[in-house]
């Protein structure tokens, strides 16, 4: 297997080289060249098997000509030996709606199903082996300690991690700049996720800055990330033994709904795949209406979610035009020049097929928080609420997992306006309360954010 570019089919890239760079030269998102596809007696197989069993079952396609499968194997059970729980995940039932607990790693959200699974993978297709690697990577507040929580101390790596400062909670910020390392930096950056992302991107199309620094990513568009989270949606479908299953998922940059999208291309028949967003809703809109038109980003209290530019959204567009790189680019170009795209009808309805678009209110979130918490004594996190909140309003569609993406403690001041208590600390949580917070503050631009890790790294 290969992986070429949505911008440029013609383009041949191994894993390890996808797994380093993230993103394609020319600002495309790498794809891969094959999709296995699993039959149904393949599925009932594949029923049988564990979580880590399974997650090897399933990543093993993605890097076979990199990675052996027993060595795969040992590599998945490390990554999930810290998780709380055995099977890593955790199905519950909160009325009609299944809900898919994915936070049980160490920093208490889903990002950490994919990064403890990459730091592993830096350290055995030894990267780092000749040259220190540099990772970059933007946070909209959970990525960010996820990856800190999976890299740090590792040897001949450092990790820059680009937060927005004071648009994400305290706790988040707290588990992110208390679990430290000699080889971790943290940096605010006086502006939105999106600004913080743009300068990443900016860094990784500067070739000569790219590799003077040995550049490597670990955002969503990395298609490591997407690759581990395919696990949990064949694992949830294949526990819930139903035939008739849609996944609701708490929607930013569209890396974790993306990975249901591909499950469904690998042969899981799923029915319908919910984008839940919050008021920054372009991709409600972008399915609804066809126009993906990037607003300026508003704080909410789903501050995970708090993104206009859904880079992912870009691998849906390949397939959605019928794998055609140069509709793509034009497309991208357009979203350059103009600031915005409009998809055609026919794209639209392609699109529908597997997807619906649910905008949910801060107000509506607290108020599902407080009715989750009422009716089932369950407290849910302000952005699984979005996802059960969509679930409710398309009921009809029949049975609905919704993804948990974090744990309600990293938002208290939300759940305490909504019921009224305050949470302990989860024992398996990696923070160090006591330790002083270390990060620094610096300008929204690529030249800042350059010069802060050139001086680091002399
Ligand atoms: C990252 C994150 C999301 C959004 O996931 P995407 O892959 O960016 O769409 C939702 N909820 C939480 C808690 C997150 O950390």
């Amino acid at each position: 297997m290969k992986y070429f570019s949505t911008r440029d089919k013609s383009l041949k890239f191994s894993f390890k080289d996808i797994f380093l760079r993230g993103l394609a030269p020319g600002g495309g998102l790498f794809l891969p060249d094959e999709i296995k596809k699993y039959s149904k007696d393949d599925l009932n197989t594949l029923s049988q098997l564990s979580y880590n069993e399974l997650a090897t079952e399933i990543i093993f396609n993605f890097c076979s000509n990199e990675i052996k499968k027993d060595e795969l194997n040992s590599l998945i059970k490390k990554s999930y030996s810290s998780f709380k729980e055995k099977e890593v995940v955790s199905l519950k039932k909160i009325g009609n709606i299944n809900l898919l607990e994915l936070y049980h790693g160490p920093t208490l959200a889903f990002k950490d199903i994919a990064m403890q699974v990459i730091g592993n993978m830096y350290d055995h297709l030894q990267v780092a082996k000749t040259k220190t690697v540099n990772i970059v990577v933007a946070t909209s507040g959970d990525t960010g300690s996820a990856a800190i929580a999976a890299l740090s101390n590792r040897k001949n790596i450092n990790l820059f991690v680009l937060h927005p400062h004071n648009k994400i909670s305290n706790i988040q910020r707290k588990i992110m700049t208390t679990i430290g390392g000699k080889n971790i930096y943290n940096i605010a950056i006086d502006g939105s996720f999106d600004d913080c992302q743009k300068i990443v991107k900016e860094l990784f199309n500067e070739d000569e800055f790219r590799s003077k620094i040995n550049m490597s990513g670990v955002n969503s568009i990395n298609w490591a990330r997407i690759v581990c989270q395919i696990v949990y949606y064949f694992y949830s479908f294949l526990k819930l033994q139903n035939n008739n299953i849609s996944f609701s998922v708490p929607t930013g940059n569209f890396g974790d709904i993306y990975a249901g999208y591909f499950a469904k291309k690998m042969g899981l028949p799923i029915n319908k795949l919910i984008v839940a967003t919050n008021k920054n809703d372009i991709l409600q809109r972008v399915i609804n209406t066809g126009e993906y038109k990037p607003d300026k980003v508003k704080p909410s209290i789903t501050p995970s979610m708090d993104i206009q530019v859904a880079s992912n959204f870009e691998r849906l567009l390949f397939y959605i035009l019928d794998e055609n790189d140069n509709k793509v680019t034009s497309l991208m170009q357009d979203l350059s020049s103009k600031r915005l795209f409009n998809l055609e009808k026919k794209e639209i309805q392609k699109i529908k097929i597997d997807f619906e678009g649910i905008k949910i209110t801060d107000e509506e979130t607290v108020r599902i928080i407080e009715k989750v918490y009422k009716e089932h004594q369950l407290i849910i996190d302000p952005h699984t609420a979005t996802g059960v909140g969509a679930a409710i309003s398309l009921k009809h569609l029949g049975d609905i997992v919704v993804l948990g993406t974090a744990h309600p403690y990293k938002f208290g001041n939300t759940i305490k306006k909504a019921i009224g208590k305050d949470l302990n600390p989860p024992s398996h949580l990696k923070m160090n309360v006591d330790k002083k917070e270390m990060f620094d503050i610096i300008g929204n631009s690529s030249s800042d954010v350059k010069n802060y890790i050139l001086n680091k790294i002399v």
